[in-house]
């Protein structure tokens, strides 16, 4: 049996053939429908419900849908778990196929694929975060990576080692990565670690010669040159970019700016797992609050705040970068007027980057063109503001690049309304005055309805029916209506020569007359003509927007950089931060540091923070013991984001601060189990360890909180020590080590470049006191038996656990075999505490005498003698 397939089907199946990976979202009408097993898959991940539409080849077609006008939300979903989508939309009014004949189906086509690295609706986006495509490209040796932000149209590229990749993307985060086929097994662990979705391409999108065709075409240079010198595999990484492009935007090339080499060199390296364990934009668990991004961001542009992410993920090793920054900060915080008008002045600015790429992409609207049109005017009061005091030079750049843009303004200020519409469809954006063909034809429109209602009341004085009236509906246009009483007179003549019957209903009868049918048609065409007018308006506006995208993108960074360094002045004077002294020494002097998001919690529950030095440049290797619960994960971080904060060119939290460049920074905070790979904590702890010794140089700074926790003791102890030996002899980096072996102690004897220092505790009373002091010298004991007792383990578990300790410690004292014996003498745990001498035994006799009472019958009398009772059972 032969089925035949309807042509509606025939075209779906045309068009999906070409996205055999993407849902497909199928544009009828209001709605986007999915077939086949795309609609099982849509179904199920958006939760809505599942149906079913003809058959195919002898079963049930499975479809879905979404409506148009909510389906961003349901793609931002789809797309949220890991799928893609491809859009397609009607290419043509439904009408157009109607007169081609009756079973012709509307033309359709794919007019964007959407992946999770290529979004740029606003809905779709954070607007305080980058979105980044990134392209891993192979040339022989030499692997580089590429990256683009399509939603603002950065562009960077580097050479870049398979063994720093991860690193790389753990700073980048990009939401999905293009590769070549055929190389997943060498990236896809890489990719999946940094959380990007993996994208293999044909090889042929990574040719570097066609590559650097396409990329001349795209940015209309005879040569990349002109750009920089870029190695075949930055073009290759380059061009995988742009092919990626054109497949997903369909020939909507986004904007680009032109690609910027980057140099790892130039920048502070950090890997993945440092990056997680300092928490900068994100914390362990995953969310920004409670990251030093979210702590430390006072931005108030969504431009500001992407630049203070770029800079956090990517802090600089030049001074002369770093100390422009200073300088920038400094002049703001030195005139904290000035600096409180231009976070006033930056408030009202909009997103430039994004409301350009959206116009560029054709997704834009006339609300971005008024957006683009306000911030330039914003910016030319930024401009002033700022010529009130003698600038540094990265502030005297930016102010420079503020203004220029006069041309462009007057254009948008005399082409656009106050307040335009989002959408260009349906007009109503262009200020009246702009365009005479526009005022005439909107003149007509407007003023036929006015025509409209003048014949209304002559055909009324005409007819001297009072009741009558024109009215519109979508079938008949304008008419006359009449209630049926009135409708003979009219249906006779003479007034049947003026009137021409057109409908009667059931309590109404209509009329036109060619009079009316004349001014309908001029109306009609008036609105129509306006529309077209505007649109084409739009067009051309559009386009002497982005003719100017270089230097409005150069405008945005200026305001980026301005709210940038304002919100960093702004910080230090409200927090009382200063500027680090940075050089190329090896110094670390921090005096009265301070971290600052453990800081701002505890501001919230009004207890203070204990303020701590840390000084290694004599020194430096500093070995920390203390109890657990004493501060030093707090200490060991703080000191590592002091030297981050610092090299982002930002005031640090501390009373002073000297910091040697930093070249990589190295932090192993509390390992834990990656069950998702199968590997142990101890195992996680090595391959960390391994990769921090394998690597640091002499310019590093390291942080390494209890490693080798994860196995026996005398294991544990062993690495750790082999650890620190390797630290001062081979890496020769400044490193903040904290410990529970009290026996690595003695290792500050043997090394000259390791001291000891421990977090201070005070006894009182048998409780633990934290000072979260930290000042040279051993921990005398790890108070562990305390701590557990104020973290609330039942009476008996702690009683149990100082006898144990006691007995352990004595073995200790008298030597090997002793220690042994001591263990095998321990009576068993006993499931009921041993009778004698126990306080919680004597406490629950107090509680029982307590319950006992009945204290509305007790005299006062009695009352002193069970005070006196109670007193004898302590
Ligand atoms: P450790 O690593 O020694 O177990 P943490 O660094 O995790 O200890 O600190 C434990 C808690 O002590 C923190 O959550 C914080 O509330 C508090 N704390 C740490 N350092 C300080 C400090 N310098 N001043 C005040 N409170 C601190």
């Amino acid at each position: 049996m032969t089925e035949t397939v309807t042509p509606m089907m025939a075209q779906y199946l045309d068009l999906k053939q070409g996205y055999p990976d993407a849902i497909l979202f199928y544009r009828m009408g209001d709605f986007y429908e999915m077939f086949f097993d795309d609609a099982v898959a849509a179904a199920a991940a958006l939760d809505i419900a599942l149906t079913k539409r003809g058959k195919h080849l002898g079963n049930d077609i499975a479809m879905c849908g979404v409506p148009v006008h909510s389906a961003e939300g349901y793609l931002l979903t789809l797309i949220r778990k890991g799928f893609r989508v491809a859009v397609c939309e009607q290419m043509e009014d439904p009408a157009e196929a109607k007169k081609r004949g009756s079973k012709s189906v509307v033309h359709r086509d794919v007019v964007r694929l959407v992946t999770p690295g290529t979004l740029t609706e606003d809905t779709l986006l954070d607007a305080r975060r980058h979105n980044f495509l990134a392209a891993i490209a192979q040339v022989r040796d030499i692997t580089a990576l590429a990256w683009v932000d399509i939603s603002t149209g950065a562009l960077r590229v580097m050479e870049c080692p398979v063994l720093n990749l991860g690193p790389e993307l753990a700073r980048l985060s990009p939401k999905e990565v293009l590769i070549a086929d055929g190389t997943e097994p060498e990236f896809r662990d890489i990719v999946e670690d940094a959380g990007g979705s993996l994208t293999p391409l044909g090889r042929s999108a990574f040719d570097s010669t066609q590559g650097e065709k396409r990329l001349c075409d795209i940015f209309a240079v005879g040569s990349l040159d002109a750009f920089g010198s870029f190695s075949r595999a930055e073009v290759a990484a380059l061009a995988g970019l742009a092919a990626y492009l054109e497949i997903t935007q369909k020939g909507n090339l986004p904007l680009l700016r032109p690609p910027v080499q980057e140099q790892r060199a130039a920048i502070m390296q950090i890997d993945a797992a440092t990056r997680r364990s300092l928490e900068l934009t994100q914390t362990m668990a995953g969310g920004r609050a409670g990251s030093l991004l979210d702590a430390i961001d006072r931005t108030v542009t969504a431009a500001g705040a992407r630049l203070l992410d770029r800079r956090l993920s990517a802090p600089s090793r030049r001074m002369g970068v770093i100390t422009a920054r200073q300088d920038a900060v400094a002049a703001l915080c030195d005139n904290s007027a000035m600096t409180a008008d231009l976070r006033e002045q930056l408030r009202s600015v909009h997103d430039l980057d994004r409301a350009l790429s959206r116009l560029a992409l054709e997704r834009g609207g006339p609300r971005d063109m008024a957006a683009i049109r306000n911030t330039i005017g914003q910016a030319a009061i930024l401009h002033q503001t700022l010529s009130k005091a003698e600038l540094p030079d990265l502030l005297a750049t930016a102010q420079r690049d503020l203004i220029g843009q006069d041309e462009l303004l007057a254009l948008l200020d005399a082409a656009l309304v106050a307040e335009p519409p989002l959408l260009a469809r349906d007009g109503g954006f262009i200020a009246p005055g702009y365009d005479e063909a526009l005022d005439a034809a909107r003149q007509l429109r407007d003023e036929g309805r006015s025509v409209i209602a003048q014949m209304q009341a002559e055909f009324i004085k005409h007819t001297g029916i009072n009741a009558l009236k024109i009215k519109h509906n979508n079938v008949l246009g304008y008419f006359i209506e009449t209630t049926a009483a009135h409708a003979d007179r009219m249906l006779a003549p003479p007034l049947s020569d003026t009137f021409i019957h057109r409908q009667t209903t059931a309590n109404q009868v209509r009329f036109t007359t060619v009079e009316l049918n004349e001014i309908e048609s001029r109306i009609l065409n008036a609105g129509g003509e306006a529309l077209d007018i505007e649109k084409r308006l739009y067009s051309n506006l559009s386009a002497q927007i982005l003719s100017h995208q270089a230097a409005l993108g150069q405008l945005a960074r200026a305001i980026a950089e301005i709210d940038l360094a304002a919100s960093f002045a702004h910080m230090a004077r409200q927090d009382g931060w200063v500027r680090p002294v940075i050089d190329d020494s090896r110094a670390f002097h921090i005096i009265g540091g301070r971290h600052p998001v453990v800081e701002e919690a505890l501001r919230k529950s009004g207890t203070p923070f204990v303020a701590n030095d840390c000084e290694l440049t004599e020194t430096p290797i500093w070995l920390l013991t203390g109890p657990n619960m004493a501060g030093k994960s707090t200490y060991l971080r703080q000191n590592a984001l002091i030297a981050v904060l610092a090299q982002i060119g930002a005031f640090v939290p501390a009373a002073s601060a000297h910091i040697g460049i930093v070249s990589q920074i190295f932090s192993r905070v509390g390992a834990s189990d990656d069950l998702a790979r199968g590997r142990s904590t101890f195992m996680v702890e090595m391959v960390e360890t391994a990769a921090i010794l394998n690597q640091a140089d002499d310019r590093a700074l390291v942080i390494l909180d209890e490693i080798g926790r994860g196995t026996a003791t005398y294991d544990g102890l062993s690495i750790a020590w082999a650890t620190l030996e390797h630290l001062h002899d081979v890496n020769r980096c400044r490193a903040l080590f904290a410990t529970h072996y009290h026996e690595m102690s003695s290792l500050s004897a043997k090394l000259d470049g390791v001291d000891n220092a421990t977090v201070s505790v005070k006894e009182w009373d048998g409780d633990v006191i934290f000072l979260h002091e930290v000042k040279k010298g051993t921990a005398d004991r790890s108070y562990g038996v305390q701590v557990a007792r104020l973290a609330g383990l039942p009476p008996v578990v702690v009683a149990r656990a100082k006898v144990v300790l006691e007995a352990l410690e004595k073995g200790e004292r008298e030597g090997g075999t002793a220690r042994r014996a001591v263990i095998d003498d321990l009576p068993l745990f006993a499931a009921t505490p041993p009778a004698p001498a126990h306080a919680p035994v004597k406490q629950s006799m107090i509680e029982d005498r307590l319950r006992d009472i009945m204290p509305d019958d007790l005299t006062p009398k009695d009352a002193l003698a069970l005070v006196y009772e109670l007193r004898e059972l302590l």
